[in-house]
């Protein structure tokens, strides 16, 4: 689709970052250009606008770039979900493998009310182990996950099968194969 297209020409891709054989997939380049970074929202905007949603949980630290502008366009809350370590009040985490060691993400226990209807957004879906993660954060709380929400897909990697697995709604906008 044309719009696709556009947020996917507009994304930069550095060989060899942040190691040798990674190919990073450089959002700024999409974010400097204004009509692209206002498009994309858009589309968020307009994919959720009559979903009734009552927050956006964003993933750290590239999600919140997306979800910020999306909370705020659609009258929602907005709840990070950050790196372990970064939350001064009561929280609950959830660790997740990396291809090297672990990670963990955490949430503060009082970010929703239980029922509350939640999308959950980061930039990238690779292996799915972070949103996984993250969506444990939030069945935990009890939230409905209203969809999971991402501007790239890497489905090479069997991240949004995984989600799709789980039982969760996926919406990417663009693929890199
Ligand atoms: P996963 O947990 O799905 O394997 O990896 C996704 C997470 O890693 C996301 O939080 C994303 O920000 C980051 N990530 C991994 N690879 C890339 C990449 O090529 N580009 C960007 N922008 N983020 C990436």
């Amino acid at each position: 689709e044309y719009f696709s297209e556009i947020v996917r020409n507009a994304i930069r891709t550095v060989p060899d970052w942040p190691e040798p054989g990674v190919q990073f997939r450089d959002i700024t380049t999409a974010l400097q250009d204004r009509t692209v970074f206002r498009k994309l929202i858009d589309a968020f905007v307009h994919r959720y606008h009559s979903a009734d949603i009552d927050a956006i949980a964003a993933v750290d630290a590239r999600g919140f770039i997306l979800g910020s502008p999306l909370a705020y366009e659609l009258n929602a809350s907005f709840v990070p979900v950050r790196k372990k370590g970064k939350l001064p009040f009561d929280t609950l985490v959830e660790d997740y493998k990396l291809e090297y060691g672990t990670a963990s993400v955490e949430l503060h226990k009082d970010a929703f009310k239980a029922g509350h209807r939640v999308v959950l957004v980061d930039d990238l879906i690779a292996t799915g182990g972070t949103m996984l993660a993250a969506t444990r954060l939030l069945r935990r709380i009890g939230v409905e996950i209203v969809e999971v929400a991402a501007m790239i897909d890497l489905p090479d990697l069997g991240g949004s099968d995984k989600l799709r697995a789980e039982g969760l709604s996926v919406f990417t906008v663009c693929q890199f194969s």
